[in-house]
């Protein structure tokens, strides 16, 4: 697979994300002959810089050197100043002359996401959202946020809806470039010996942990703006769940699949304001660590208000109201400064109806469990009970691990590489489609409004340690515990 000729359009390119992932993924797609000759990159974003000054800034000699030839330019100019729309217009016509681009473009939008309006608009009044002839693209890929709830993202896509055709929206979450992510689908849809146990009948209970071990950093103004619940859980969490517990789509064609990860989304029961309390736990993190390492508590993060009610943890049961799962609950959990970096899915199987072994020689014996894990470590365990050698009959939980490292040798490519080539190629299987960011708005907008209006004090937890307390009470109202994903 490489990419067609077309260039590709970066606003905000004089950012923290142009230049730490995606040039670095468009010198890897060059790198690797994914790239024709044919294609260019444009810079644009309000910074004054020349052509020149923005391949330095971006380090183009490291791997874009075909590029250097005349395929790397930038423009200056303000969001929302037509003039900046035409330059690039006849920027991009210059380089579908020189360069052979034939006219097809893709428009990444990296601005902070109070942007995203306004190059839309601008990119209209220049009549860039329509492609330039029959055969060629204009396309549109947005970063994530996608609005801060179900209104905003609803006024977003009336905005993006009146100029592009959502065929030509690109949505991203780049959890779902990730090879880990794509093998819930091989694992699942690739094999007939896991659909027989996945559902209501063999599975207890899922747990999907997405768990860092960092705080908020340089980022903490921005993230008194989100919080675990719109960061996390809203995008990845959902996106991740979906995939794991969809009907088989009939193709991973990218309308087939998206439309039975929206069926699952609209079959996650909504919670009401009533019962946030009974399925839903929020946490922020104090100080905490060990001597050596003393970690600062989340409010006295620079940038973060010293009275900040931001959950840096969240924790949900949430209920899937269909056939395959009725009755089964799903747990998840995200949060800043846990123990651990680890984001996994474990499903833990039933335990067998009768054990015709005596109960005291199983009391090393855990619940079956299917592990997915996403990152770090990629790879699949199954954990089972296995005899322990000797003369009596006493059974341990066992493992079998699948590793991607020792058994392949191709190494994955980074998220955003496998995405800009997807988006260039046109395939949109692996991009958020506008129904599905609604009903993961849905989903997570009530416990949000929920826990703005509760005046009582956040639980908190300490930097390195497993979320609050309130957590564990959470799954244990119903005999179950967290795993200890380490
Ligand atoms: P950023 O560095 O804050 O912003 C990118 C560029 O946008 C800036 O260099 C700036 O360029 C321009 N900009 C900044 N504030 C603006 C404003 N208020 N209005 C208009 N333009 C503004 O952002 P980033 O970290 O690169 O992230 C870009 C997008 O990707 C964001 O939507 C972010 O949520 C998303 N994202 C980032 C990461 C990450 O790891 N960084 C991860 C996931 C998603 P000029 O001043 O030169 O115009």
């Amino acid at each position: 697979r490489s990419a067609p000729p077309s260039t590709l359009v970066i606003f905000g390119a004089s950012g923290d994300l142009t230049r730490r992932k995606l040039i670095p993924a468009v010198a890897s797609l060059a790198r690797h002959g994914r790239l024709p000759k044919e294609f260019a990159l444009v810079g644009v974003a309000r910074t004054p810089m020349s052509d020149d000054e923005f391949a330095q800034s971006i380090q183009a000699e490291n791997g874009l050197g075909d590029l250097a030839g005349g395929g790397l330019r930038y423009v200056s100019g303000g969001y929302d100043d037509p003039e900046t729309y035409k330059t690039l217009a006849t920027l991009l016509d210059e380089l579908d002359d020189q360069r052979g681009t034939r006219g097809n473009r893709l428009f990444y939008l990296s601005t902070p996401p109070q942007a995203f309006s306004p190059i839309i608009n601008g990119l209209a009044g220049a009549g860039l959202n329509h492609a330039r002839s029959d055969e060629g693209f204009a396309r549109l890929v947005i970063e994530k946020p996608y609005g801060t709830d179900l209104n905003s993202a609803r006024q977003l896509d009336a905005t993006v809806h009146s100029a592009f055709d959502e065929s030509q929206v690109f949505r991203i979450d780049h959890y779902l470039g990730k090879d880990t992510v794509q093998n819930v689908l091989a694992l699942r849809f690739a094999n007939s010996i896991f659909q027989p146990i996945w559902d209501r009948s063999w599975v207890d209970s899922v747990q999907i942990t997405v768990a860092e071990t960092l705080g908020v950093g340089t980022r903490g103004s921005f993230y008194e703006t989100a919080g675990a619940m719109r960061d996390i859980v809203q995008n990845h969490v959902l996106q991740v769940l979906a995939l794991a517990l969809m009907e088989p789509p009939a193709s991973f064609g990218a309308e087939a699949l998206r439309n039975e990860k929206v069926k699952l989304l609209q079959a996650i029961r909504l919670p009401t304001d009533r019962d946030v309390s009974e399925i839903a736990v929020r946490g922020q993190y104090t100080r905490g660590g060990t001597r050596e390492e003393l970690m600062p508590g989340y409010r006295d993060e620079p940038g973060v208000d010293p009275l900040s009610r931001t959950e840096t943890y969240a924790a949900l049961r949430l209920d899937v109201d269909n056939w395959r799962w009725a009755g089964v609950p799903f747990y998840v959990r995200t949060g800043k400064r846990l123990p651990a970096r680890v984001t996994e899915v474990a499903l833990t199987f039933q335990r067998p109806p009768h054990l015709p072994i005596p109960g005291n020689q199983l009391t090393e014996l855990e619940a079956d469990a299917l592990i997915l894990r996403i990152q770090p470590n990629e790879g699949i365990s199954l954990r089972f009970g296995a005899k322990v050698p000797g003369h009596s009959f006493r059974v341990r939980t066992a493992s079998m691990d699948f590793s991607y490292d020792q058994t392949f040798r191709e190494e994955s490519p980074e998220a955003y590489e496998r995405l800009i080539l997807d988006a260039l190629l046109g395939d949109a299987t692996l991009f958020i489609r506008a129904d599905e960011v609604e009903h993961s708005w849905r989903i997570v907008d009530p416990i949000i409004e929920h826990w703005a209006n509760d005046k009582s004090p956040i639980p908190t937890y300490e930097a390195a340690s497993w979320g609050p307390t309130d957590a564990d009470r959470l799954i244990g109202r119903h005999g179950r515990a967290w795993r200890n994903p380490a």
